[in-house]
């Protein structure tokens, strides 16, 4: 018995076993959850089937993001084992590999722009609009940010803001679907070894600087991560919307660092 029996969560973003979304999976199974997932390629098909089986969940459905007819068909084939939807957690986010390297202005690109706000996003708002029938009041939707959508970071160049543009659609989404008492967060996490941050050019610099100076002197976890997802999700935070709330040992109130 756990904080989220009776929930149905829509996961999507899970790549390996060190996904952000997998943390954010396994927590939310613990609390009761009923899970399913989405996989971005055919190659990933197999490895989150699996994945998927450990929190015993069989639905498995193929979503790559930059497309409305894949949205659209997760949730009709959704619709064949769930007839509605509490939680929808987004765990996407790409640039090419090019413009998250180096000075802002020499990597960034017209093209970089559009695919970097498409798929780290706009998809955000697309899965709302493509969920909002079946998301049944109580619910929740969730994504992942990064301080660098508020502060320079080195290397994260347009990727910021990206994210800046999904925390504000954090806010305009809480707006849109308040009414119909559905809540919208984002968890901003500290840096994590994951496939998507090995495209970050020194990302190293990252997990050794916020270890460093942090509050708490560490990284954070995928599963730190997931049991703020749970709590976000279930009607234990009932009263919060349209916030982005820090996951990250405290990083983000430091000004100058101390030391040892
Ligand atoms: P990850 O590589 O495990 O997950 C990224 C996911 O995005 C993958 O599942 C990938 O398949 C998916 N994806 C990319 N393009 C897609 C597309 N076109 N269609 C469908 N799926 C697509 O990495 P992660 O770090 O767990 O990333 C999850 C989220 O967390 C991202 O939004 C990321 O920006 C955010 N985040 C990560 C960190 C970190 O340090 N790792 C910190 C803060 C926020």
């Amino acid at each position: 018995m756990g904080f989220l029996n009776d929930k149905r969560a829509l996961i999507v973003g899970v790549a390996s076993n060190r996904s952000i979304a997998w943390g954010i999976a396994k927590a939310m199974r613990q609390q009761g959850a009923n899970l399913a997932f989405t996989y971005q390629t055919e190659r990933l098909r197999e490895r989150v089937e699996k994945l998927a089986g450990e929190v015993d969940s069989d639905i498995c459905l193929p979503c790559d993001v930059a497309s409305d007819e894949q949205i659209d068909s997760v949730f009709e084939q959704l619709g064949r084992s769930w007839d509605s939807l509490d939680i929808i957690v987004h765990a996407v986010a790409y640039a090419p590999r090019e413009a998250l390297s180096g000075d802002y202005l020499d990597s960034v690109s017209r093209e970089a722009f559009q695919i970097s706000h498409d798929i780290s996003a706009y998809s955000f708002s697309a899965f709302a609009k493509a969920g909002r029938k079946v998301l049944r009041a109580g619910g929740a939707l969730l994504t992942l940010t990064y301080l660098g959508a508020e502060r320079v970071m080195p290397n994260y160049n347009v990727m910021g803001m990206a994210k800046a543009s999904l925390e504000a659609n954090v806010r305009y989404m809480a707006a849109a679907l308040g009414p119909q008492g559905v809540r919208v967060n984002a968890i901003s996490a500290g840096p994590i070894k994951t496939l998507a941050a090995a495209g970050i050019s020194d990302f190293r610099r990252l997990l050794e600087y916020t270890e460093a100076v942090s509050p708490l002197r560490k990284n954070v976890t995928i599963d730190e991560v997931g049991n703020l997802a749970a709590f976000l999700c279930s009607d234990l935070a009932s009263a919060v919307t349209g916030e982005v709330i820090f996951a990250d040992a405290g990083f983000n109130i430091v000004g100058i660092g101390a030391s040892g």
